[in-house]
């Protein structure tokens, strides 16, 4: 479904320059839900920017079921950690859903179907006249998920999308994603800087540097499909994927920056760590 090749990014230019990401090559199959896991500022939000063709990439190639992404794909949809701004305010819910569905040769009559069955799939069946703004963070949160969902997209990219939400709603976010990813037979990159929430997530994970980002891992996470957020995490399966790639952020070397990267070792450790929680 989705071919990345050689992908490099860098932003400014002469001593100014930043490399974000560097030679970066994987592929997602058709109906997967394949996590990316790094740590902050390493260039997952660069890595998803340029998949979705929001920006292009200095070097290399993204391709979606085999054509050049070159802008973005009419059936990618991109599911943002910022809820708050990323549904109108003087939108229905309802309408909300509908909304990227208007530029597509779809009637009122099956818009509005669509809407309902994507609300209906996230559980917010009776909430689509409400406007976002009397929703809780986890509601609105799943309204994004709706809209995503609505417009059928062929692949889609969740950029830490349950980070802006209290660790309950967080759990009961992640049962859903699992769930309509299953119903839908969807195919899904997510990506998180939560260690345990890659492993409980993904048929795999992909594990990245510190900045530049570059794959040092592709795990298979050969946990039961049908997982439960006590159980699975307490499972001793679990804890070793967690441990594995909690080891790998921590053991990865940081590939030579020519400006910003001045952290020594000690924080660059630091920095793991905190991943790691
Ligand atoms: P992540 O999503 O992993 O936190 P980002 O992709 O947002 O990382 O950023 C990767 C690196 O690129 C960071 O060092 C960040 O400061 C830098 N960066 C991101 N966007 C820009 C930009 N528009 N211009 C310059 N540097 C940027």
């Amino acid at each position: 479904m989705l071919e990345v090749t050689g992908l490099n990014h860098r932003y400014g230019s002469g001593e100014a320059t930043h490399i974000a990401v560097r030679d970066l090559s994987f592929s997602v199959a058709a109906g997967e839900l394949a996590c990316i896991v790094g740590p902050s500022g390493c260039g997952k939000s660069t890595l998803l920017r340029c998949i979705a063709g929001l920006i292009p990439p200095s070097a290399g190639s993204v391709q979606l079921h085999g054509d050049p992404v070159n802008g973005v794909p009419e059936d990618l949809a991109v599911v943002f950690q910022d809820y708050s701004r990323s549904l109108f305010p003087w939108l229905s819910v309802a309408r909300n859903v509908e909304f990227p569905l208007r530029w597509r040769r779809i009637s009122k009559q099956e818009r509005a179907q669509r809407a309902q069955e994507a609300l209906d799939a996230v559980g917010l069946s009776e909430v689509g006249k409400k406007f976002p703004w009397q929703l809780s963070g986890g509601m609105q949160q799943r309204v994004s998920i709706a809209r995503a969902l609505a417009s059928r997209p062929a692949l889609l990219l969740m950029d830490e999308p349950f980070a802006s939400v209290d660790a309950q709603t967080r759990f009961e976010l992640e049962d859903l994603l699992r769930r309509v990813q299953r119903e839908q037979n969807s195919t899904i990159l997510l990506v998180t800087h939560d260690i345990d929430e890659s492993v409980y997530l993904g048929d795999r994970v992909l594990v990245l540097s510190s900045s530049p980002a570059t794959i040092v891992a592709d795990l298979p996470v050969d946990l039961p499909a049908e997982r439960h957020q006590i159980a699975t995490r307490e499972s001793a399966r679990f804890v070793a994927l967690r441990g594995e790639v909690a080891r790998l952020l921590q053991s990865t070397p940081t590939s030579p920056q020519s400006d910003v990267d001045t952290d020594g070792p000690a924080e660059r450790a630091d920095s793991a760590k905190e991943t790691a929680h």
